[in-house]
């Protein structure tokens, strides 16, 4: 082979390395573009957490991801909800994410043996080699997402980092954006003085308990509770007393209930309450139990006491009778207007054909 034609074959070679380089990196980029569209396009933080944890070992062929989120307050958690497929590490603490990064900021490569491998890796063993990606928002670190491999030479640290940056980059981001949506979804359905929920999260939810109750021809029980002579408390002991009453009797409502049921602010001094599953006599017992803690409560702050009281009017969908959450509510309304005409303080519960039961004992 003469040496013109051997320049040839090795400048061929070259040409040809270079070019599955380069359609490696095209691809690289690809996948990268696609996890990062997702992400951005998530919807709900337990959507962008199962995209960042199942989407990237999907799509970037990984044995394993794991994401430890800074979540101090419990604000981000309360977002996911439990049984969520995909769920993170919280840290409550700062401590293991400078147990990671230090006092650097940077993505970190982890080749074989590293000995950062077993504790950015606690769920899985037989992690060889890792991309640590620093999460950071306006410069503080709010995270870290943990790409894993069993193949040691997958990552190892004279690789580049650029795209492993972007991505931490973009991730940060989504879960800032896709929090400040969580705030606002959550702001939009509840009420800011007592934070239970608001009437508008009450006639989005009572539909779908509805169709659940009709559909399992299980009872529905509805519960309106209103406080007594509240301009009474607010004329004697000024408006900021009044809101400290609705406050506290929001807690109440709240303690007294089992997880599935439903509690709002229906308006003013007015509650209602859904309780899925529960017929007449659950619900005169959930009712009373409500009644008799606002009446033995003393709602004052000063020497001065402040009693109050609640009237409640109950009606409860029949189990397998047909019936619309309008005549259910309009019952329970009815029947506190019956309880505040008996007198106050006391629950009726709403008659379907016979006539009002009153309990005040
Ligand atoms: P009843 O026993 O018949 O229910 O009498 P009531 O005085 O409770 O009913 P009424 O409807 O006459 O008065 C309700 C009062 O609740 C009037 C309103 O100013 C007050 N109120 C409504 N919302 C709030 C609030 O957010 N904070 C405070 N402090 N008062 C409120
Ligand atoms: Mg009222
Ligand atoms: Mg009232």
């Amino acid at each position: 082979m003469t040496d013109d034609r051997a320049q040839l074959l090795a400048l061929r070679q070259r040409l040809q390395t270079l070019l599955e380089a380069a359609q490696d990196n095209e691809r690289k980029l690809d996948r990268f573009d696609a996890v990062e569209r997702k992400l951005i396009a998530a919807v709900s933080m337990a959507e962008l957490i199962e995209r960042l944890l199942m989407g990237c070992r999907d799509e970037f062929q990984l044995d394993a991801v794991e994401l430890w989120l800074l979540d101090p307050e419990c604000e981000l958690r309360r977002t996911v909800p439990p049984d969520a497929l995909a769920q993170p590490r919280w840290l409550d603490g700062y401590a293991p994410l400078a147990g990671l990064y230090g006092n650097g900021r940077t993505s970190q490569l982890l080749g074989e043996q590293h000995p950062a491998l077993a504790s950015a890796f606690a769920a899985q063993a037989g992690i060889r080699s890792a991309a640590l990606l620093p999460l950071i928002r306006e410069n503080v670190l709010i995270g870290s997402l943990h790409l894993g491999s069993t193949d040691p030479t997958r990552y190892d640290s004279s690789s580049g980092t650029k795209f492993l940056d972007r991505l931490g980059a973009i991730a940060a981001i989504s879960i800032e954006s896709t929090l400040n949506r969580e705030r606002l979804r959550i702001a939009g359905m509840t009420d800011a003085l007592t934070g239970l929920h608001n009437r508008r999260y009450f006639d989005h939810r009572s539909q779908i308990e509805l169709s659940q109750a009709l559909r399992h021809r299980a009872p529905l029980a509805c519960l309106f509770i209103d406080v007594d002579h509240f301009k009474q408390v607010n004329d004697t002991h000024g408006h900021s007393a009044g809101d400290q009453v609705l406050r506290q009797v929001g807690r109440l409502i709240q303690q007294m209930l089992r997880s599935g049921d439903l509690a709002a602010r229906y308006g003013g001094e007015e509650f209602v309450l859904l309780l899925p599953r529960t017929a007449e006599e659950g619900a005169l017992e959930v009712a009373e139990r409500i009644r008799l803690a606002v009446a033995g409560r003393d709602f004052s702050d000063s020497p001065t006491p402040l009693r109050s009281s609640v009237s409640i009017g109950l009606a409860v969908l029949p189990a397998g009778g047909a019936s619309d959450l309008a005549s259910l509510i309009n019952a329970a309304d009815a029947a506190l207007y019956e309880a505040k005409r008996q007198g106050r303080n006391c629950s009726v519960m709403a008659a379907v054909k016979s006539a009002p039961v009153v309990t005040n004992s």
